[in-house]
């Protein structure tokens, strides 16, 4: 496994805004794209990656996410679950939404509140070849839609509703963060 550079938005590649093509089949050379997106991920550190986040534009995401007890809580003995998928499609979601941060490692230093599905169902091809419909809520949801919406082009700060929830985060003292709106941080 081969980590990749990350194109991030300050790149001006066009890669990240464009739409990715579908896979014709996963054959070796995707696997090696999904395995070096795996590697990448995880050195980030990350919770998902898109091909065209790394300048293939294919559509190929993968999202490793912990594992949730009964109550939404992370389960205590850190399990994750990896997800590496080809032409991964929504085919339900929930009209339910919910407002949660998000990050990008192609946007630098931003986070933003993006109103996402609290539930989706997949259809993809997985590593080994096999197409698959399964469904995600909570947390693991909001990373795939994420991911998914890269396929297309569309970065999370497209999704904000409005520009006073796009924000960065400093540290004021020692282990205190706080929110400094976009719009305060471009004064001056
Ligand atoms: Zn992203």
């Amino acid at each position: 496994m081969a980590q990749r550079r990350i194109v991030t938005v300050e790149d001006g590649d066009p890669v990240l805004r464009r739409p990715a093509r579908p896979v014709s089949r996963v054959d070796a050379a995707i696997r090696q794209l999904m395995d070096d997106m795996v590697a990448t991920m995880r050195s980030a550190p990350g919770v998902g990656l898109a091909a065209p986040q790394i300048g293939v534009p294919q559509r190929v995401i993968v999202v490793e996410v912990p594992v949730e007890s009964g109550d939404g809580q992370p389960a205590e003995d850190g399990q994750t679950r990896l997800w590496t998928l080809a032409n991964p499609e929504i085919v339900w979601r929930s009209e339910e939404l919910e407002e949660g941060q998000e990050a990008c490692l192609s946007v630098p230093e931003l986070y933003g509140d993006v109103p996402r599905s609290v539930a989706i169902r997949v259809r993809a091809l997985h590593r080994n070849g096999r197409r698959e419909t399964f469904e995600a809520r909570g947390f693991e949801a909001r990373v795939l839609q994420h991911e998914i919406d890269h396929l297309d082009g569309i970065l999370f700060v497209d999704r904000v509703t409005s520009l006073d929830k796009l924000y960065r985060i400093e540290e004021q003292a020692p282990g205190q963060y706080v929110r400094v709106p976009l719009g305060v941080a471009c004064v001056g």
